[in-house]
């Protein structure tokens, strides 16, 4: 596809040069608002209990919680910054912290959120500016990209409390922000660093600042900031997605500095800016926004999505899917792993397609719990499929780094996600033990409790409790590697259910009813290549399984016995895990393995772990 080609799939207001933009009216443009097909959980009515409750549990108390909120304000009180980050940890931080507050239903917690709040609005300038940059430095570096963080935070709470001081500063915050950026001031694309995508990220509050304000501005602004990418020197992230050109092969590596503008290839920052692209088309029905994010989250799943449901090697695409069995350059950066996770979730949200959640589930239960240590309270900052677990450098003099501050964010993302909301009842996305209310259509309410020891077992038992008898379709995700499930209500075995899919269950569903849902954790053989050289690696149900040093495998980079073809089962028979180890098998022929979010979980050499499995054969 061309680029004239992709520009006419594009609003007017997609042309590259400034005379094209102004004269652009998107007003003139059919618009229509899209609605999610499933929408999120209200965390206030969640509670998840099991593995996964428990994690969310930790990574609550003893990192969202215990986080010291006003050194993450002392920042914005300086103004003399040129270079750093230190204005992403707060929205960052309260991102996952506002969750966290709605999720705990913790009053103390929900008044130190306010108080940080008031503290951060009282930095902001009389001109509208929220950051640390100083007068001079302003768009360089990464300020925009902490203005979009601190803009997301602002209205995250806005839409927890309706705080119109919160709405009202971050308002100002966009509007100062359109003084200077934008069609008569500076080029987004040439600000901050890859290509301007840490910048253009920006994108998703500034659309939600059109949502909450109803301010036209900020759409045309929206539609601006999409049309510069499409300049020659932009990141051309719709043009690539149509050409589907490969986002480990959009931009030749840099000459000079990694971290640098030329660097088109930063997975976490292009991301980011489809996250922001989907709100926008959200906001207008734009198809184009749409399937440009879809295509590229295509891409990234097909190209660069190990078997622990993460990806980038030093933070950026490399075609890493084909090339795991190597040892990269500091791999999987938590920050790609969240917001992998958040893309997904959007595209879950607005598409009701199942293989989303899959795709969350393996990142899940793999890449995000296996960067969180055991308590909860640290996450690393990047995560091998073979080594050992490592802490990451704090930065910008804020005893943090960027991943520790979005480790949470896809923590929290759990609870809401788990079990959503269609226009005609409750889709189970995640199995965990909880409990869920939910308003069904009819306005009656709806509890939903389930039991079950998953991912240990494979047996999920649901208990439906509609206020009065009443008909509605359940959808239960039906993993795409659960082979064999069997599917009964009260008893009574449901039909054939298809990997891959939602079996959906509509009946008139009375108090006490009752699901029994097994999935097919056998044994699963994932295969890769090195060269000639083949490896092998094991899964049961979500979870990745990988040697660790503790299973009295002095030698886990040893070759092992071959396996059978790829996508054979392999019998596994769990064994007692040593101590800090969640879950151990035995796959014959002396090999023991475990959880990948266990592996390596002691953070140093004492827990050397491995993935793939070179095979003798
Ligand atoms: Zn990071």
């Amino acid at each position: 596809m061309t680029r004239r080609h992709v520009l006419a799939l594009l609003p007017a207001a997609a042309g590259s040069s400034c005379a094209r933009q102004e004269s652009a009216s998107p007003d003139s443009q059919p618009r229509h608002r899209v609605a999610d097909v499933l929408t999120p959980a209200a965390l206030e009515h969640v509670q998840l209990g099991g593995y996964v409750g428990r994690k969310v549990d930790l990574c609550v108390r003893n990192r969202i919680f215990a986080q010291n909120w006003d050194k993450l304000v002392a920042p914005f009180r300086q103004r003399a910054e040129t270079a750093c980050w230190q204005t992403e940890f707060w929205g960052k931080w309260f991102l996952s912290a506002a969750a966290a507050c709605q999720y705990s239903r913790d009053a103390a917690a929900r008044a130190h959120l306010h108080d940080s709040v008031q503290s951060l609005l009282a930095t902001q300038t009389a001109d509208g500016y929220i950051g640390n940059y100083a007068d001079g430095s302003h768009l360089k570096s990464w300020d925009l990209w902490g203005r979009k963080y601190t803009l997301l935070g602002l209205l995250a709470w806005f839409d927890m409390t309706g705080d119109g001081a919160a709405l009202a500063g971050a308002r100002r915050l966009g509007g100062h922000l359109m003084t200077e950026v934008g069609p008569s001031a500076a080029d987004i694309i040439r600000c901050g660093l890859f290509r301007g995508m840490a910048a253009s990220s920006v994108l998703e509050p500034v659309v939600l600042l059109h949502r909450r304000t109803g301010d036209e501005r900020f759409l045309r602004f929206a539609e601006w900031i999409v049309s510069r990418w499409s300049a020659p020197d932009g990141p051309q992230l719709i043009e690539k997605a149509f050409n589907a050109v490969p986002v480990g092969e959009r931009f030749p590596p840099p000459q000079r500095n990694w971290f640098s503008w030329e660097n088109g290839e930063k997975a976490y920052e292009m991301m980011s800016c489809y996250a922001g692209l989907l709100e926008l088309y959200r906001e207008t029905g734009s198809v184009a926004y749409r399937d440009a994010a879809m295509r590229t989250h295509a891409s990234i799943l097909s190209t660069e999505i190990n078997a622990a449901g993460s990806g980038s090697s030093e933070e950026c695409w490399y075609g890493g899917k084909a090339r795991q069995t190597e040892a990269a350059k500091n791999p999987m950066e938590t920050c790609v792993t969240v917001t992998w996770m958040h893309l997904c979730a959007h595209l879950l949200r607005l598409t009701g397609d199942p293989r989303y959640a899959d795709a969350i589930e393996t990142t899940a239960y793999n890449a995000l719990v296996g960067a969180m240590t055991p308590d909860g309270s640290g996450f690393a900052k990047y995560s091998p499929l073979a080594g050992v677990r490592e802490f990451g450098e704090k930065q910008c003099g804020m005893e943090l780094n960027c991943c520790e501050a979005n480790g949470p964010r896809g923590v929290m993302l759990l609870p809401q996600v788990a079990v959503m909301k269609s226009a005609e009842g409750p889709a189970f996305n995640l199995y965990s033990e909880g409990a869920w209310n939910f308003e069904l259509p009819s306005g009656a309410a709806l509890r939903i409790e389930a039991k079950t020891d998953y991912p240990a077992s494979g047996l999920i038992e649901i208990a439906l409790h509609p206020a009065r008898p009443e008909s509605f379709p359940v959808r239960l995700r039906i993993p795409a590697w659960s082979a064999k499930t069997s599917l009964a209500v009260n008893g009574s075995k449901i039909g054939e259910v298809h990997p891959g899919t939602y079996a959906i269950v509509e009946r008139r569903w009375k108090p006490g009813d009752r699901m029994r849902l097994q999935l097919d954790l056998r044994g699963r053989v994932l295969r890769a290549a090195d060269g000639s050289r083949p490896y092998a690696a094991v899964a049961r149900g979500p979870v990745l399984l990988a040697r660790d040093v503790r299973l009295g495998q002095e030698a886990v980079d040893e070759p092992v016995a071959g396996f059978s073809d790829d996508g054979s089962f392999i019998p596994l028979e769990a064994i007692a895990p040593p101590p800090g180890i969640n879950m151990a098998f035995s796959a014959g022929d002396g090999l023991r393995l475990c959880d990948f979010a266990s592996a390596g979980n002691t953070w140093s050499t004492d827990s050397r772990y491995r993935v793939w499995m070179a095979e003798r054969r």
